[in-house]
């Protein structure tokens, strides 16, 4: 089974794009579409990997990424932020605020899946059982 990857994120036909990307990859997809509704399923479901807007109702985005970086259960979870944002002052604050990377919008169908891949977390190596 492939990893559960949630998404927070607003806009309506972006959510609906990114989760048809995401599916048809085989990966098992929340999306929740408020701030505070995504940081609270992110402590609830342990995604692999967070897909962050920036822009949000109630909580931002940076907001968002500080709060989940600075809780033991959730700052292991790497997160992308997506954002239509990318003046470099923007990618400092998304990188400041514990986000892994970004992506600019709008999001290109045909590599999207394969840039967020690269942040997802690979299984552990083999155990050397020398010890
Ligand atoms: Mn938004």
């Amino acid at each position: 089974m492939k990893a559960k990857i949630l998404i927070i994120e607003d806009n309506e036909e972006n959510l609906y794009m990114e989760t048809f990307l995401l599916e048809k990859h085989g990966y098992e997809v929340v999306g929740v579409m408020d701030g505070r509704e995504g940081l609270e399923a992110a402590g609830r479901i342990k995604p692999a990997l967070i897909v962050l807007d920036i822009q949000l109702p109630s909580m931002d985005g940076y907001e968002i990424a500080r709060r989940l970086k600075g809780q033991p259960d959730t700052r292991d979870i790497p997160i992308v932020a997506v954002t239509s944002y990318a003046m470099p002052k923007d990618r400092a604050e998304i990188i400041a605020s514990g986000c892994e990377g970004y992506m600019e919008k709008p999001i290109d169908p045909d590599t999207f899946v394969s840039e967020l891949e690269r942040y997802l977390p690979t299984s552990p190596p083999p155990k050397d059982d020398k010890s």
